[in-house]
């Protein structure tokens, strides 16, 4: 095992192949670093950027010692990678974030009951996993709920909110009766989450909070810094650097607040990797998420986390080419506005395609002229002659 820290010209491998991957190789081109990446997938976006695509299923061992024998220290982009296989490579090639926490993090069942656990404050839960567990969860729980599969969900994937027994007994047979959990519906006034990142060395560090703004469960909108009261603001410090210590961790780490009406901050999910609230960091602060996961697994000393001035970012789902080609050139007229795509051949409703970003001097410009933005992306596109 190489020694830290791991420097320019060494090679970052990624489990994972999507836009996550793609945005950390362009910071690792930039800085020098070979990157290469792992998926069973082909032409993928992070596959256009790296140096060199591996093409595998996640369980095959072999495949992951040969990839795990090319690289100096490897991280995952993508959270729902099984990791019984890695145990084939741990010991021979870092692995960061140390993949326990993958584990705990692609479960919420096991999130919360750790998250719980030590202390930190979660959204009251309760766990389902047979009909009868219903019927006592739902007699210990008040109305409204969200009953969410306890693996595998994430943009509001297999959750639904529930107003009585009856829709929770049909979200729970339409869910094949898989493990669920029952969670109170939470009134909040904003969602904000935090990004840190941590190093080998215990150096932590994360950005200011960041305001979310979700559609039908899909996060549409991010606002840095958040419209967020400072002692809250403060308190949500507090909790990102004890839970990276508590989970020792080494990579970047989201945390996704609700703040509740009455004030109250709760922990709604945890995702151990750069994250799609963070995208504006590539512009608007002075070290981007991305570079903060390569300097932590890399061993480096973690970059300042400042912003250089207020910013907003808006996704750019699949349901933009409903009616063909968005209108770029429509978009390219606004002179402070970053597009980001991320390669993928096919459109479809709700998959996450690209995100625009804009500075300003204050948040309330950043948001109007994002929102803006985006809608002339509809604008019938010229026609090409
Ligand atoms: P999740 O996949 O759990 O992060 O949920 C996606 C989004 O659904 C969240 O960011 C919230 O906007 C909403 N949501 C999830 N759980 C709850 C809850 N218990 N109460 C209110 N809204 C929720």
């Amino acid at each position: 095992m190489k020694p830290t820290p791991i420097l320019p010209g060494s090679a970052i491998g990624v489990l994972g192949s999507g836009q996550l991957g793609r945005m950390l190789a362009m910071v690792a081109k930039r800085m020098g670093y070979k990157i290469y990446t792992y998926s069973p997938d082909e032409n993928t976006p992070a596959g256009q950027i790296c140096d060199q695509e591996f093409t595998a299923a996640y369980e095959d061992t072999n495949a992951l010692q040969g990839f795990a024998r090319q690289v100096d220290v490897i991280t995952f982009e993508f959270e729902n990678i099984p990791t019984t296989p890695l145990k084939a490579i741990q010991g021979r090639v870092p692995i960061y974030p140390n993949p326990e926490i993958l584990y705990i993090a692609q479960n919420r069942l096991r999130e919360k009951t750790f998250l719980a656990g030590k202390g930190f404050p979660v959204v009251p839960f309760y766990p389902v996993s047979s009909r009868s567990d219903l019927t006592q969860g739902l007699a210990q729980c008040d109305y409204p709920l969200v009953l969410k599969t306890a693996g595998f969900g994430y943009d509001g994937k297999g959750q639904a909110k529930v107003g009585s027994a009856q829709e929770a007994e049909i979200a729970f047979e339409a869910l094949d009766g898989k493990p669920v959990i029952l969670e109170r519906f939470i009134d909040f006034q904003l969602e904000f989450s935090v990004i840190a990142a941590r190093n080998p060395q215990g150096e932590i560090v994360h950005y200011a909070p960041i305001e979310n703004i979700h559609q039908h469960h899909i996060l549409d909108i991010s606002l840095a810094p958040g419209r967020i009261p400072l002692e809250i603001a403060q308190q949500a410090s507090k909790i990102a650097q004890e839970l990276m210590e508590t989970l020792n961790m080494v990579g970047v780490l989201c945390i996704e607040f609700f703040l509740t009406t009455d004030g109250r901050l709760l922990i709604n999910e945890l995702a151990p990797r750069p994250h799609n609230s963070g995208h504006l960091t590539i512009e608007a602060a002075i070290t981007s998420q991305f570079e903060q996961q390569l300097r932590a697994i890399c061993g480096l000393p973690l970059g300042a986390c400042n912003f250089r001035q207020p910013a907003a970012m808006a996704n750019l789902l699949g349901d933009l080419w409903e009616h063909g080609e968005p209108a770029w050139e429509k978009l390219l007229a606004f002179p402070e506005v970053k597009l980001h795509l991320y390669g993928k051949a096919q459109a479809r409703a709700g998959r996450k395609m690209g995100h625009l970003t804009t500075l300003s001097d204050d948040v309330e410009t950043a948001f109007k002229t994002i929102q803006e933005a985006r809608s002339a992306l509809k604008a019938p596109a010229t026609c090409k002659s």
